[in-house]
């Protein structure tokens, strides 16, 4: 019995811990996997950067800046995409929701709706080429949405995101104590990404990714860990759903992430910040310690207990006391594993 509650009080312990400080753990097994995590796969948009994209430029063909902004941002209102939310914020008018319909997301393109009786599509040069509108590729920094309506191209607009702020910080633990291998994963074009990786210099950095691209990246990455290393992802969109629920352990920003991926994730932040990650693994870590100090603990007194009745010194009763004392230890143990604050 204490043997036994010992691991489990532990384990319990930990992921109470974790809940209190907004990190929501869905199984003890994550808790392991973290401590052992020693690759970590970001995706980009909303994970490593805030996902509250400015409008740098507007160019709209035979309309004004505003009126292509308005309809960006009606197809866009039915979207929970970073990029969606930002446009609205741009917009800073009301939406009339009555004038869309028909609305349809395609992960890693853009998304396409019916406004004002016309198809409208905005997203990445890939969604334009795949519907067949004529575009020139726009070379600018940032994230370029390509408007169409119809099979007409309307024009661009330019927007920049901002990477989170403690972003360096939460990489220099994972480097010092986990000495991590850093990979991103985005759906997001060269010019959009590869900044971001170099200023956070990040180990790998793959770009213009479909879901089912991340998800064989990770294959990748998994196909080359030895039994003792684990694999983590992060991510927050519907297309990080697959790569979330393949991890060992997969993590979702949980207030501005999709649905799909707080569902298809091991771990929830509650807040979106990834210093929480830091913090879930040094839950992770003080969980084993305990883990493994109950376990040992339990079995040197089972140890001692054995030996010491095997040569006359211990009753049947004094053994069951023994046995009680043990997992009196580890509910205290546990009990502090729960209260533990990082
Ligand atoms: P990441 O993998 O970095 O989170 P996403 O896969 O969510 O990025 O998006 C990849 C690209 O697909 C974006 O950079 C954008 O060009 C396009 N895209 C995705 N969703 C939308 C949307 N709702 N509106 C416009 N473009 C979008
Ligand atoms: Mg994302």
């Amino acid at each position: 019995c204490g043997l036994i509650l010992s691991i489990s009080l532990a384990f319990l312990g930990g992921i109470a811990s974790a809940a209190r400080q907004g990190i929501v753990v869905k199984g003890r097994n994550h808790l392991e996997d973290l401590a052992k995590a020693d690759t970590f796969i970001f995706d980009k948009t909303g994970t490593l950067t805030e996902g509250v994209f400015r409008v740098k430029d507007v160019r709209a063909f035979h309309m004004t800046r505003e009126e292509l902004l308005g309809i960006a941002a009606h197809v866009e209102s039915y979207s929970n995409h970073p990029i969606a939310q930002s446009l609205l914020l741009e917009y800073r008018r009301q939406v009339d929701k009555r004038r869309v319909c028909r609305m349809r997301e395609m992960p890693g393109y853009g998304v396409t709706a019916i406004f004002d009786g016309e198809r409208v599509f905005v997203g990445n040069k890939k969604l334009m080429d795949w519907q067949g509108i004529l575009c020139t590729e726009v070379e600018q920094s940032g994230t370029v949405l390509y408007v169409a309506i119809g099979e007409h191209y309307a024009g661009y607009i330019v927007i920049e995101d901002s990477i989170k702020e403690d972003t360096k910080d939460t990489f220099g633990y994972l480097r010092e104590k986990c000495n991590a291998v850093l990979v991103m994963l985005t759906g997001d074009t060269e010019s959009g990404s590869i900044p971001v990786a170099r200023e956070l210099e990040m180990d790998y950095a793959y770009v213009n990714l479909m879901p089912e691209d991340k998800l064989e990246h990770v294959e990748d990455f998994l196909s080359i860990q030895d039994s003792s290393e684990r694999l983590v992802c992060v991510g927050d969109g519907i297309n990080d759903a697959p790569i979330l629920a393949r991890a060992d352990v997969g993590i979702a920003m949980g207030a501005m992430g999709a649905e799909a991926a707080i569902e298809a994730a091991d771990v929830i932040l509650l807040e979106d910040d990834l210093p929480r990650i830091v913090d879930a693994i040094k839950i992770a870590k003080e969980t084993l310690k305990i883990v493994e100090r109950n376990v040992t603990f339990a079995l040197f007194i089972k140890g001692l207990v054995l030996v010491l009745s095997v040569i006359g010194f211990f009753s049947m009763g004094e053994a069951i006391v023994a046995e009680v004392g043990v997992m009196f230890m580890a509910l205290l143990n546990s009990a502090w594993v729960a209260k533990y604050t990082v």
